[in-house]
């Protein structure tokens, strides 16, 4: 049987015996046990074999492909339409949450015994996270050149390291070629031996996402889903409907892919983000679903997922839309057009600057919450739904990666037919010319 139906059967096996176990023995100590003893651990480590190939892979794949583009304005013009196609889709999508949650108001339900109860229950997770050091504005900016290479791998800094590599791949291009050679086959042995050890952690990943989902499930309080459950539906609501049509779209218009066949194929990685709820650890998944299902070259997957596994967020931008306006009407903080406005831009720059890991766009979100006049600890509102909210919008994430990588892999071989039929008949000019003068 092939690897991602096992991985799918893992899923809807773990679902299944969570909510069995949440329905027959809520919270009963031999489920918590198992869920502590046996689900999380077994999930962990999966989560963690992934985890511990992202630092090498990113800087190989990068390398790998800016090396591989060959010269800095191919890398300039790739980049650019990179970020172009990040900064449309996740606007595109952070606007489709605030239309909804401006349709659904689905902060009026909330009465205010629920409110205080659950602010009185999350509110110490919602001071936690918004003591977690975030940097926004110029800060960010500067912070993203690393002082430290090596500092910024082991401290997961994503931005930073991408930054290097990205430096490190173009100066390659421009050392002689004999001397840039070794070093190229170097870090493509790297790469190797990395997704090497990827193939080794997948097979562990049936019983893997078996634990973290089951982990999930047992646990989870359907209490809460009752009380919030128009708000978990507007975001939920809003994920389905911008993947289906949103991402569709983008896939026929600017990918020119079959939207079914791309959502067939990328079943690997949708399981993989739903149950890691990591955008990060989904990315070895990515790279190869790109490359082995959707056919995009090598050198336009290694450059374009790895960004996109940081800096573009769909489902993350769509989410922070939704919540922050949510809290809002819940507090009674009225937002004007440009108020919106304003959280559709910062949710599209938080989603750039949120980590890919399980709940990395929070304190972030706390930040826009503060930007826009509603309370950041709000946040303790939403945070007993979050899990799921965040295995689901992770999809998206990586799913937009996807779609990313299958727009720049089309326009590159546009520009190259371009290139071969401007070669060719320059090249014939050039012939008529030598006939003409003989
Ligand atoms: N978990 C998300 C990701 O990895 C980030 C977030 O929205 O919290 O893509």
């Amino acid at each position: 049987m092939q690897l991602h139906n096992r991985i799918v059967i893992g899923l809807v096996a773990g679902a299944t015996a969570g909510v069995a176990a949440h329905a027959l023995a809520p919270q009963a100590d031999w489920v918590l046990w198992l869920v502590d003893n046996v689900a999380q651990p077994v999930g962990d480590i999966f989560l963690r074999l992934l985890l511990m190939t992202v630092i090498p892979l990113v800087f190989a794949s990068i390398v790998l492909g800016v090396a591989g583009f060959g010269d800095l304005r191919r890398l300039g013009r790739i980049g650019g339409k990179t970020l172009g196609y990040f900064l449309l889709s996740s606007a595109l999508s952070a606007v489709v949450g605030l239309t909804l949650v401006n349709v659904f108001e689905p902060g009026a339900g909330i009465d205010e015994a629920t409110r205080s109860q659950l602010l009185a229950g999350y509110g110490s997770d919602a001071a936690e996270i918004g003591s977690r050091e975030i940097d926004v504005g110029v800060d960010m900016l500067v912070e993203i050149v690393p002082r430290n290479p090596f500092r910024a791998a082991a401290d997961m800094d994503m931005l930073s390291l991408i930054f290097f590599a990205l430096v490190f791949g173009a100066a390659l291009t421009l050392i002689p070629r004999d001397r840039a050679e070794p070093m190229i086959r170097v870090i493509d042995a790297l790469g190797q031996v990395v997704v090497k050890i990827i193939d080794i952690a997948m097979k562990l990943a049936p019983y893997g996402v078996f634990g973290l989902i089951f982990a999930v499930t047992a646990r989870f309080g359907w209490e809460l889903l009752q009380q919030l459950g128009m708000y978990v539906a507007v975001v939920l609501g809003g994920l389905v409907l911008y993947g289906l049509i949103g991402l569709s779209l983008l896939v026929r218009v600017f990918g020119g892919y079959d939207p079914i066949a791309f959502w067939r194929r990328s079943r690997a990685s949708i399981v993989t983000a739903f149950s890691t709820s990591s955008s990060s650890a989904t990315l070895p998944t990515n790279i190869a679903v790109a490359q082995g299902e959707l056919g995009v070259p090598p050198p336009i997957a290694g450059f374009v997922l790895p960004l996109g596994a940081t800096m573009n967020m769909n489902g993350t931008a769509l989410y922070e839309g939704v919540t922050v306006l949510f809290l809002a009407q819940v507090f009674g903080v009225d937002l004007s057009l440009g108020a919106q406005v304003l959280v559709a831009a910062l949710a599209v720059i938080t989603a750039i600057g949120a980590a890919g890991v399980p709940g990395g766009s929070l304190p972030l979100m706390m930040m826009v919450l503060a930007t826009v006049g509603a309370p950041p600890e709000s946040i303790a509102l939403i945070l007993g739904v979050d899990r799921i909210l965040d295995m689901s919008r992770t999809v998206l994430n990586v799913a937009g990666d996807l779609t990313a990588s299958l727009f720049v892999a089309r326009s590159e071989r546009a520009a190259a037919a371009r290139a071969r039929a401007s070669a060719a008949s320059s090249d014939g000019t050039a012939r008529a010319e030598i006939e003409a003068s003989r």
